[in-house]
């Protein structure tokens, strides 16, 4: 299966991305991770991004979407992937499509809650890029430019909308009982 998590910064969509990812035995692609992988051992493209991931804005799509297409080639994809923070705008649609066609994806998981909860368990969670300003920033940028891309997956009939707030365990569990329905 190829499936896309989306959510707002601060629902857990790594978490249940991974969890997810784990249970199905399929790799869980995170672009954010691979950033911060690539700030922390300081490459070229990590020297690049480190002051953009610091601000919570969006690193340039030229550079996201060759490291993104560059790992969906990979042997682990071939059957299939879960996607975590990417495609997160318009054009990274565009750019997905293109690369494994327009009906590729076999659903896209929506993780919601209110921006009060998401406020308060991204600052508990205290990773370098969750500071005060950052993370309005990274609010904002959600629902500017991520957050159009729920409207454009539910007219291609993808979206399984899952709320966010509660156990860990019994909100993974909901998400696969919906995968399996499919
Ligand atoms: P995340 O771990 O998904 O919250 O991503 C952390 C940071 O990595 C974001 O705030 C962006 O700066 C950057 N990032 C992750 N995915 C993308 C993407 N698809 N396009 C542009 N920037 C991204």
């Amino acid at each position: 299966m190829r499936i896309l998590f989306l959510g707002a910064p601060g629902v857990g969509k790594g978490t249940h991305a991974e969890r997810v990812g784990e249970a199905l035995g399929i790799p869980h692609i995170s672009t954010g991770e691979m950033f911060r992988r690539h700030v922390g051992s300081r490459t070229s493209l990590g020297l690049r991004v480190e002051e953009i991931l610091s601000r919570g804005d969006l690193v340039p799509d030229v550079l996201t979407v060759e490291m993104m297409l560059e790992r969906l080639r990979d042997p682990d994809t071939v059957d299939g992937y879960i996607l975590d923070g990417f495609p997160r705008n318009l054009a990274q649609v565009h750019a997905l499509d293109g690369a494994i066609g327009d009906y590729a994806l076999d659903a896209v998981v929506v993780l919601e809650a209110s921006d009060e909860v998401l406020t308060e368990r991204i600052l508990a969670r205290g990773r370098t890029d969750d500071t005060g300003a950052s993370v309005s920033n990274r609010l904002e940028v959600y629902e500017r430019e991520t957050a159009p891309l729920i409207h454009v997956y539910r007219e291609r009939g993808l979206v399984l909308s899952v709320d966010g707030v509660g156990e860990i365990e019994a909100i993974t569990a909901k998400i696969l009982t919906a995968l399996a329905a499919l």
